[in-house]
């Protein structure tokens, strides 16, 4: 049976210490995402300097394989607009997002990622800026229908009125709508059904439960930060695989495990697990 966090960072805390805490609670794949240009001590001037944070996440994601087997995931997180506009101006910071955008893109060619991040901020932001994000959004989208990737997306809180736009957005770009992966979902499995885009649902509480009484079709994640400051932020490496127990427990086959840890990520990454 396989365990999969579509949704991970790695940064100073556990490190791979973490995916052995994953491995041994019976995690065995791993979506690792970049965090902030800040969390690697670098701050872009230009979307070239991104390639900085992507090499160093590479080599990670390579060392993390030979724990469990892992992924790497090359993100312009959307807060990089608000980082880099305050110093550079808004409108330079999105070309240098779209910039670094296109690059990921590239790894993604190289075979050396699986899927790109992006997104809009979660926070109140001025309307050229909010402009300025869809703009790099819809970039993004663009990259991944090119290169024939997946994108995760990192955004405001969930409503059926946000997950319409960004679709509507999606759609502009071409990019199939079950490539789109909304990350931190709450267990909404049916309006995304709906809309088409794909939830990766946080493993709080009883999501990953409601979530099953609604479909299969989502993906479950932990968020882990890997902070030292925010220790077992968002939720701790072993809860997806706890979660994804409790499941059995309560009745659920393995065939549902499969569907939404193989299954669903096979589809939405167009990659072969086994
Ligand atoms: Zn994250």
């Amino acid at each position: 049976m396989l365990i999969t966090d579509d949704h991970m960072h790695l940064y100073k805390y556990k490190r791979e210490k973490a995916l052995e805490e994953f491995k041994k609670a019976g995690g065995t794949h791993v979506f690792l995402v970049t965090l902030l240009s800040k969390h690697y001590g670098i701050f872009p001037r230009k979307g070239d300097d991104f390639r900085q944070m992507f090499d160093a996440h590479i080599k990670l994601v390579e060392k993390a394989n030979k724990i469990v087997k892992a992924y790497a995931v090359l993100g312009v997180h959307p807060a990089e607009i608000t980082i880099l506009g305050e110093k550079l101006g808004y409108k330079v910071a999105a070309d240098i997002m779209k910039d670094a955008l296109d690059i990921a893109g590239n790894y993604v060619e190289m075979g050396k990622a699986v899927a790109i991040k992006s997104g809009r901020p979660h926070y109140r932001v001025s309307e050229e800026v909010w402009r300025l994000s869809n703009e790099v959004m819809l970039h993004a989208f663009k990259v991944a229908k090119d290169v024939g990737c997946a994108v995760q997306l990192h955004t405001e809180s969930f409503s059926r009125k946000s997950i319409e736009e960004i679709a509507r957005i999606a759609r502009k770009a071409g990019i199939k709508l079950y490539r789109v992966v909304k990350h931190f979902s709450p267990p909404a499995i049916d309006v995304f059904e709906e809309v088409g885009i794909f939830p990766s649902v946080i493993a709080m509480g009883d999501n990953v439960l409601k979530a099953a009484i609604t479909g299969d079709r989502y993906t479950v994640e932990t968020d882990y930060i890997d902070d030292p400051d925010r220790p077992g932020a968002v939720l701790g490496p072993k809860t997806v695989p706890k979660k994804v127990k409790e499941l059995l427990k309560m009745g659920y086959s393995e065939d549902f495990v499969m569907k939404i840890c193989k299954d669903n990520i096979e589809k939405i990454y167009g990659i072969d697990m086994d």
